[in-house]
């Protein structure tokens, strides 16, 4: 098979690359063309995922590829975005046709899921699997939520549980310790739910937003960073899964959830919200607080968070 007929009968079916509002034209041209309403803006994001440095090598196709869409769906999540459509470039080591089917599958379960096709692409050759998707989407003018607005006084803010993608990865990477299929941390782990909904319903209300991908406390401090704030984050208030609790302890817990990374859980500032579960205040200053105590910049990049070239 070569890649134009990879193209046309995998990236290009029916149940990945089909119609949606704001898509023109989608696979088969130079490029695919998209059309916005007038008071709308266009939102984009890149993520790439390189084979054993974001999801184990033994990992299916179908996890890899609902993992790889939801991680980048969640990022138009925290910008209150509506997705549009998204784009894959993919390096393969062979055109293993059942691999590809499988991957494909995983890619329109959650594309089905938010609407979003396939529009477009690039299929090459190489050593390892690496994959970049880039997703499109849609926000209201003005209305995008950013890192940058928060203000001192507000409420922090978290959109459901922390410590589930740190506490999923032990299963993801230790071959001795198998992942309940569809299980709690499977699901954590290769398709955590991105939080589009969510973001969409608070952002009328929050000041500032970004989703959680490096870990609590390194995240929080993009925003403190973005904003010229401090933050303090009280850590009894941070909400933990009774599933995560059960698995791993109080404490091991709690750890997992101020710098294990992969929740993709949002992070926000409001002076008032009536959705998520506060967890700390804005106030003057820099860098974030964890129950009164300032953690140093060297103390969160230590303690907290994946980073590459480190
Ligand atoms: P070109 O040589 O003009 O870049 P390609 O042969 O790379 O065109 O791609 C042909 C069409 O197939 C284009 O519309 C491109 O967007 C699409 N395409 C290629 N690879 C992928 C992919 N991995 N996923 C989705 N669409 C793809
Ligand atoms: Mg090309």
């Amino acid at each position: 098979m070569n890649e134009f007929q990879l193209i046309q009968q995998y990236f290009n079916a029916s149940n990945l690359a089909f119609d949606q509002d704001n898509v023109v034209k989608g696979i088969g041209d130079d490029c695919c063309i998209l059309k916005l309403e007038d008071n709308q803006q266009f939102v984009m994001s890149l993520d790439t995922l390189v084979e054993d440095v974001h999801f184990p090598k033994h990992a299916s196709a179908f996890d890899i590829a609902t993992r790889a869409l939801s991680v980048s769906l969640s990022d138009l999540a925290a910008m209150g975005a509506s997705p549009v459509a998204f784009t894959l470039g993919i390096t393969l080591p062979n055109a293993d046709e059942t691999w590809i089917k499988e991957f494909c599958e995983g890619l329109s379960a959650v594309a089905m899921e938010f609407n979003m096709p396939l529009i477009g692409g690039d299929t090459t050759k190489g050593p390892c699997l690496v994959l970049s998707l880039q997703v499109h989407g849609v926000v209201e003018q003005g209305k995008a939520l950013t890192r940058s607005g928060a203000k001192v006084g507000h409420n922090v803010y978290v959109s459901g549980p922390m410590g589930d993608g740190a506490g999923a990865l032990p299963f993801a990477l230790d071959s001795t310790k198998i992942f309940e299929p569809g299980g709690y941390f499977h699901q954590a782990f290769y398709r955590p739910l991105a939080q589009v909904e969510f973001g969409k319903s608070i952002s009328a209300y929050a000041s500032s937003c970004l989703d959680v991908s490096d870990g609590l406390l390194q995240d929080a401090g993009h925003i403190c960073q973005a904003s010229h704030l401090a933050m303090n984050i009280q850590s009894d208030l941070i909400p933990l899964s009774a599933e995560l609790l059960e698995e791993h302890g109080a404490e091991k817990s709690l750890t997992y959830a101020l710098t294990g990374g992969d929740d993709y859980q949002l992070l926000y500032t409001a002076q008032h919200c009536e959705k998520g579960i506060c967890i700390g205040e804005v106030k003057e200053g820099d860098g974030v607080y964890l129950d009164g105590e300032i953690l140093s910049k060297s103390q969160r990049i230590k303690q907290a968070g994946f980073q590459h070239f480190n």
